[in-house]
């Protein structure tokens, strides 16, 4: 089984997956038609089905055309208003759904917006984390709350440490200006900003990353850190309010 980072649009990713037992292959989010369907053909593979964490444009702006080119069934939550008409199966309400070999757990991660979806993939140590967590970051509150966040990035940080965290942007060098700037002598973090500028220089990607990189370098996941809580101000806080702090800092940063 393989899995695959696309890079679409300015800095998006989608993700595919094939497993070469059965042939099957999925897309995580549909971003921009083209270089999707690039390599798609070039490995020729058909598309069995889309997978899709959110509604945003620029996760799905392909999706129809994509399922219409390569006949795929197209899979994601279930809106609170209207819903889209290129969805086959609204999969809101399920932990886990299979496509031949390929397991895939469904978490719940509002906070970005209200209808976001995590899927994890256990035998390929990844989850599909889109816009709830970045190389960091985190997403930014566009129709969740920050409490919403906070648990939704509570529940991925008890994926094993050494899953690979997919995420929906590039926009680690940046968010490596905010993490810096609240916990500047943070050793890791500093490493991974060094990284970090090394594969931007080159154009390469710095994603995925994994949890546990993640839970030593990123703000977001780190509102116990004594340093962290020092720079804000915030000693006796509880993680929600240091969070929420982090959160509207970044904002306006
Ligand atoms: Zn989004």
């Amino acid at each position: 089984m393989q899995i695959i980072q696309i890079p679409c649009r300015q800095d998006n990713y989608a993700v595919l997956i094939h497993d070469d037992e059965t042939n099957l292959t999925l897309l995580f989010d549909a971003p921009e038609h083209e270089p999707i369907a690039k390599i798609l053909q070039a490995n020729g593979w058909d598309l069995d089905a889309i997978l899709i964490t959110h509604y945003h444009y620029d996760h799905v702006e392909a999706a129809a055309s994509l399922k219409n080119q390569f006949n795929a069934k197209v899979y994601g939550p279930k809106l609170r208003s209207e819903g889209q008409d290129y969805i086959n199966h609204y999969i809101q309400d399920l932990k886990e759904i299979r496509f031949g070999n390929i397991h895939i757990q469904i978490f719940q991660t509002p906070g970005h917006i209200p209808e976001q979806i995590v899927y994890y993939i256990p035998s390929l140590k990844s989850a599909i984390v889109a816009d709830t967590i970045f190389s960091l970051g985190c997403a930014r509150i566009l129709g969740g709350t920050a409490q919403e966040l906070f648990q939704s990035l509570e529940l991925l940080k008890q994926l094993p440490d050494d899953t690979n965290l997919y995420c929906g942007h590039e926009y680690t060098q940046s968010n490596g200006e905010f993490a810096i700037s609240i916990d500047p002598n943070n050793q890791a973090l500093i490493k991974r900003i060094a990284e970090v500028k090394m594969l931007r220089s080159k154009n390469l990607p710095t994603l995925p990353t994994t949890l546990s990189n993640e839970k030593s370098t990123n703000p977001f996941l780190r509102c116990y850190d004594a340093e962290i809580r020092k720079t804000l101000n915030m000693q006796n806080a509880s993680d929600e309010a240091v969070f929420t702090e982090l959160r509207l800092r970044k904002d306006s940063f």
